[in-house]
């Protein structure tokens, strides 16, 4: 059986010499969600950008059994859809449903296809009737929800989600969560803010200075009070 993703051996410099993960090594099986945690600079971004195949690193990456060559990243893009930390990154169409419409389109489908893909896209994240709004005067939370949406249109096996938590009041961060608990999609999603994934994801891998330094159950690793102290985090209760 091939994991949704794995990775070996996986080390990564920035062009000014930063180095931001070292010896990264994980195996993430299908349908399971997984919290990414750490400090701010702890690798949490570059891992995810690693696992979506945006950088090149030494090492082995793999995304559902596809190596991430350039001859794989078409098909790992069909199959990973990433959800970027800033939605404005990924809303840039005057139209709402432009947007979410824009990688179903690119994968050659039908019209009618895209349309269908599209207005249920909407609908999971609860946006109905917003398809003709344009997408920078959505509040925050939509503006999320959004993003979310261009990525479910292209129904993709696997979602990377950087700090999608950021900027949402707690009605729209509850019903977040109840969204991501809904999917059966392999999610993984990097956040310092322990309450929130604590509530989606049912293992943790806590990341310090690019270095993996636990991996495990997400509960047990989050209310180990001296883990959480030693790397910047806080406890749950
Ligand atoms: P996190 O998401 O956990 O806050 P990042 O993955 O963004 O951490 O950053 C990891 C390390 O890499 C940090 O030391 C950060 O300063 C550095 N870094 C991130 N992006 C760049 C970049 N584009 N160029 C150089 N260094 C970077
Ligand atoms: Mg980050």
């Amino acid at each position: 059986m091939t994991n949704a993703v794995h990775i070996e051996n996986f080390n990564y410099k920035y062009s000014d010499g930063t180095s931001a993960l070292a010896d990264i090594g994980l195996s993430i099986p299908h349908g399971q969600k997984v919290a990414l945690i750490g400090p701010n600079g702890a690798g949490k971004s570059t891992l995810l950008l690693a696992i979506g195949c945006f950088l090149k690193g030494s090492g082995r990456v793999e995304i559902d059994g596809l190596e991430n060559t350039k001859k794989n990243i078409k098909q790992i893009r069909q199959r990973l859809g990433a959800v970027f930390q800033n939605p404005d990154e990924q809303l840039f169409m005057p139209r709402l449903l432009d947007d979410i419409a824009f990688g179903p389109l690119n994968m050659k489908l039908s019209k009618e296809e895209v349309i269908h893909r599209s207005y249920e896209a909407l609908k999971t994240v609860g946006l109905e009737g917003l398809e003709d709004k344009e997408p920078h005067h959505l509040s925050a939370g939509q503006k999320r929800s959004a993003a979310i949406a261009t990525i479910l249109s292209m129904m993709p096996k696997i979602i990377t989600m950087d700090e999608p938590d950021s900027n949402l009041d707690p009605r729209s961060r509850d019903n977040l969560i109840n969204l991501l608990n809904s999917f059966e999609h392999t999610i993984i999603i990097a956040s310092c803010n322990m309450n929130f994934v604590s509530r989606v994801c049912q293992r943790a891998i806590l990341l310090d200075h690019g270095k993996i330094i636990a991996d495990g159950d997400a509960k047990e690793l989050m209310t180990d009070w001296q883990l959480m102290k030693d790397h910047g985090l806080e406890v749950i209760r």
